[in-house]
């Protein structure tokens, strides 16, 4: 039976999946994200959690990556994605060329985020843009799988932890019918915390949230803005240094903590696509920058290459030089800017929900609540305290 640490799991649902007797449940717990909680009463110790946790099982990297840079033809579509809507692209050939299935980060009718099955055309700028919370992955690992039972081709995209955990899952003869695609992952915040703010903007603008754009291009793709709708026709719309939800998100001291010692880092072997925002891509190609977005694309497989060539975008050459210094999110963790400790690197459940007070601004008390804690772990004040306890 798995043990779940709580500072490396990452919630990636693979144990939950291939546990046969229904020992494994995820639950919201630490920080309000999502772990596994295992019934100790129904497990059989069969250890097939052990064996296909991406954290005890880690993939090797990939040997010669293709990297280039592209960006879809189509404008529209390239407005909704949050880079050069490459992911759509792909998309759109795996369901209309190969009639198979694409899985991937939606938000659901409240504007909470999770993975769903989408197998038809006009479902799937559902999945584009980015989403800047984890996403919960529900039962797609085994809904997936069930597709290549079927016979057909399945896109399965997401953080690189979540396609680790469904590399890992897959049973290794139905490999050549799943295309892998992760996004370049900065780190995840906690769902509970996306709720909170939700709840506060539909408090301070008096009206149900009708949509929502983390990654609105008006003002131009490096000017990106948080864009929510409201019911009665209102309109938020702040840019992301400003916005106080990506300004928690993107100061990296919020995210779960899992993100701070990743493990799905890098260009991994059998991941087939790796997909980023191509930031700072005219300093390195003869290209002039139109801000509109464009995207980096890492190849790892062949057969990756092979289906990027029938796709309808524009590529370049890149190299992987340059995405080592101007991407380190894809190689790196996340760094805390207050503790290396893995302790308290994230919200207990409590804090994340009251974060945001009824402007949807960020509650002041709570945030010299979150970095007295932060500073109190540092100096070792708070494992004192726990010793002193025990
Ligand atoms: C949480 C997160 C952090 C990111 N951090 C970086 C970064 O540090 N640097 C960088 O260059 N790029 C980062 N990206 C990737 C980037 O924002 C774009 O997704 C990428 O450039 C592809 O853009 P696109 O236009 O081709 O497709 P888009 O249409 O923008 O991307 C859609 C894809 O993103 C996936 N997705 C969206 N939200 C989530 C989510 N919450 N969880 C899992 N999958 C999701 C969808 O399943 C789909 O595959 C991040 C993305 C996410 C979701
Ligand atoms: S050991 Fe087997 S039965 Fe027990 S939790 Fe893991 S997968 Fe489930
Ligand atoms: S990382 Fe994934 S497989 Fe491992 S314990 Fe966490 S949820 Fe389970
Ligand atoms: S940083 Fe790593 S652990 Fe965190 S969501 Fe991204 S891939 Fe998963």
């Amino acid at each position: 039976m798995i043990t779940i640490d709580y500072d490396k799991c990452t919630g990636c649902g693979a144990c939950y999946t291939v546990c046969s007797a229904n020992a494994i449940s995820l639950k919201m717990s630490v920080g309000g994200h999502n772990y596994p909680y295992i019934d100790t009463n129904k497990c059989i110790e069969c250890k097939k959690c052990e064996k296909v946790c991406p954290i005890l099982n880690t993939s090797n990297m990939a040997e010669k990556p293709i990297i280039k840079i592209g960006n879809c033809l189509n404008e529209d579509i390239r407005n909704r994605s949050s880079s050069g809507g490459v992911f759509y692209e792909l998309a759109y050939y795996i369901i209309k060329e190969l009639h198979g299935t694409v899985y991937g980060a939606a938000y659901d009718s409240d504007f909470s985020v999770k993975h769903i099955r989408v197998s038809d055309i006009d479902n799937l700028p559902r999945l584009c843009t980015s989403k800047y919370v984890q996403s919960n992955i529900g039962d797609c690992f085994s809904e997936a799988i069930s597709d290549l039972k079927n016979g057909k081709t399945v896109l399965f995209s997401g953080t690189p932890c979540q396609t680790e955990g469904m590399k890992k899952v897959c049973p290794d003869n139905m490999r050549d019918n799943l295309y892998l695609c992760s996004v370049a992952c900065h780190g995840v915040s906690s769902p509970v915390l996306w709720e909170n703010y939700r709840r506060a903007l539909e408090y301070k603008n008096d009206s149900k949230i009708v949509k929502v754009n983390m990654r609105d291009k008006r003002k131009g793709w490096h000017r990106f803005s948080m864009t929510v709708n409201f019911e009665n026709g209102k309109e938020y719309s702040k840019i992301h240094d400003i916005d106080p939800y990506f300004k928690l998100f993107l100061s990296g001291d919020f995210l779960r903590p899992s993100c701070y010692n990743c493990k799905a880092k890098g260009l991994l072997k059998e991941t087939d696509f790796l997909i980023a925002d191509a930031w700072g891509y005219e300093s390195h190609t003869a290209e002039k920058a139109d801000d509109k977005g464009k995207s980096v694309i890492c190849m790892m497989t062949s057969k990756a290459v092979d289906l990027l060539q029938s796709v309808n975008i524009v590529t370049e050459e890149y190299s992987e030089d340059i995405i080592r210094h101007t991407h380190h999110s894809i190689f790196e963790s996340a760094k805390n800017n207050l503790t290396e400790s893995p302790k308290l690197k994230s919200m207990n459940g409590e804090e994340a929900v009251n974060f945001f007070d009824k402007n949807g601004k960020v509650s002041i008390s709570r945030l010299v609540i979150f970095y007295l804690k932060l500073f109190a772990e540092k100096v070792g004040v708070i494992s004192l305290l726990r010793k002193c306890k025990l």
